[in-house]
């Protein structure tokens, strides 16, 4: 019998781990890339000889990945090295406060009772709350898909037990007293689009993978990650087409029957799953369809995550006194995220995560220099049109200016190269709705079966995979939905 033929649309994390299972399991499967490089939110920059990451930096749960590898017998320490990050993040507020969140309960019991010697007890309530929404929400859940109503009420009496209507940031409120200390437990949620004010408390479960697995960094950089997997893909007869942008996925009779590309020419496939944004796809590749049209118009009106503003920048000079991740809070909190979701200008002020990752490999900038990003959360195109090639360059001054006088003395003067990413770009480098980073934002009514589902529920050969797709954006989550969505085309194609 030959072996059925699937396509994936886009290489992301999550496009990459389900070709993989789909490759290891006995598809004869393509990847059909439009950018020239794979990984999508981690694509990689090599410039002046310095490495600059495009997205993801925090890596949780190397043994998703791990899997990935072990389905053909091999392991991933043999494609990459992962460095163990210590601390997780320095956290910093503008008046002097500084907490570095360490995997050593010692340590953290010390800093939390420096501060408010009550918040030690609650932070061993909030991690035995972690620990079990983690069990829950991720080792039953995280790689189910959620096809029918069903299955979701099935779900429902663990999470309710667990409170998983309320947000984060309110349960983090009923354990621990200080603010610092719950900006510091809730902040998690803005590293997959949610708010902690609106984000289902299911979330908190971050807290516990990162305990639990370590935060982790690739040696030479993220994007050494997805080189891991596309070689791997290979290795195992995958084909990768980079610089090959799908036009449109075909149908005849309610069923996907290949891919066309740009130049008009059709791919005959058995089964075709999009890893690209989950309007773009609905709207744009099978725009020729009802089911199509239909669905793109319904998820435009859902609420999407915001989009990020991300500098990326290169100095002639070392920063020692930087860690792998800061988060640098503004002086607002909840004010400044209420703005970033709702107001349809940029805030005054911003909140930021500044990624340093020479602190962990020097490899990532010449001898005697070092690479930066700094990150803002700003609001989506949908929420705020700003004219971002006008906008652009003043906040990236902002940004470096302030990040000169409060963390990296010289920043201007040391500066070698800088690049910017803006909501404009994930709209136009990755087709994202809005712009948005994350894509649906992570709100219960929007998580599992209210998310778009692994499979189409009406055209029977289409599958989703990646951020929009369940349970939902961050490495862990997508490398999850590729599973779950390998798990359905695995039974659907090959049992
Ligand atoms: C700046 C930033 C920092 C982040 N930091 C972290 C972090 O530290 N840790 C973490 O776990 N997560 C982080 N995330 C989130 C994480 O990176 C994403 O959720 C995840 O990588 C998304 O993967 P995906 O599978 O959904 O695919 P995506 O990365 O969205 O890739 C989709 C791919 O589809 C391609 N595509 C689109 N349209 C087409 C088409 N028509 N034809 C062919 N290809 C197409 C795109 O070019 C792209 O390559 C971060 C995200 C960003 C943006």
């Amino acid at each position: 019998m030959s072996k059925p033929r699937a396509a994936v649309i886009g290489s992301g994390f999550g496009g990459l781990a389900l070709a993989v299972r789909l490759q290891s399991a006995g598809f004869d499967t393509t990847i059909f890339e439009a950018r020239d490089k794979p990984g999508g939110r981690a694509y990689v920059w090599h410039e002046e000889g310095f490495t600059f990451d495009a997205g993801p930096t925090v890596v949780t749960d190397p043994d998703c990945l791990e899997q990935l590898f072990a389905l053909s017998g091999r392991k991933l320490s043999d494609y990459v090295e992962l460095i163990s990050v210590d601390p997780f993040y320095r956290l910093c507020w503008e008046d002097g406060h500084t907490f570095d969140y360490v995997n050593d309960q010692a340590e953290l019991d010390r800093q939390i009772a420096a501060k408010n010697p009550a918040d030690v007890e609650g932070y061993k309530r909030f991690l035995a709350y972690s620990e079990a929404l983690f069990q829950e929400g991720y080792v039953k859940l995280g790689h189910v898909p959620f096809l029918d109503f069903k299955s979701m009420i099935a779900a429902a009496p663990a999470l309710m037990k667990l409170q998983a209507w309320r947000s984060v940031y309110a349960k983090v409120a009923t354990f621990v007293q200080d603010e610092h200390l719950r900006q510091a437990l809730s902040f998690h949620t803005l590293l997959v689009g949610g708010s902690p004010f609106a984000t289902s408390s299911i979330y908190a479960l971050i807290h516990a993978l990162e305990r639990r697995g370590g935060v982790w960094f690739p040696r030479g950089g993220t994007h050494k990650l997805i080189t891991a997997l596309a070689t791997l893909f290979q290795e195992l007869g995958g084909t990768l087409r980079l610089s090959t942008p799908a036009k449109a996925i075909t149908t005849q009779a309610g069923r996907v029957t290949g891919v066309q590309l740009a130049d008009g020419k059709v791919e005959a496939f058995d089964t075709v799953a999009s890893n690209a944004d989950i309007v773009h796809t609905y709207e744009k590749l099978l725009g020729a369809e009802p089911r199509g049209r239909a669905e793109a118009k319904r998820l435009k009106k859902a609420r999407f995550s915001p989009s990020l503003f991300v500098v990326h920048f290169g100095l002639k000079a070392e920063h020692p006194q930087m860690r792998h991740h800061t988060i640098c809070f503004g002086a607002r909190y909840r004010e400044l995220i209420g703005e970033i979701y709702g107001k349809n200008s940029l805030a005054k002020d911003f909140s930021l995560y500044v990624h340093a990752p020479c602190a962990s490999d020097p490899s990532m900038a010449p001898a005697g220099c070092s690479s930066f990003y700094a990150l803002s959360p700003v609001p989506h195109l949908g929420t705020a049109d700003i004219d971002w090639a006008v906008e652009g360059p003043k906040y990236r001054d902002r940004i470096l200016a302030y990040l000169e006088e409060r963390y990296i003395p010289n920043l201007r003067r040391d500066l070698v190269v800088s690049r910017i990413f803006t909501p404009a770009d994930f709209q136009g480098e990755l087709n994202a709705w809005q712009g948005s980073a994350f894509s649906l934002e992570p709100i219960l009514t929007q998580s599992a079966w209210f998310r778009t589902h692994n499979r189409d529920d009406v055209i029977p050969n289409l599958y989703f995979v990646g951020a929009g797709s369940h349970p939902g954006a961050g490495i862990p989550g997508v490398v999850g939905s590729a599973r779950a969505t390998a798990g359905l085309m695995i039974e659907d194609f090959l049992t």
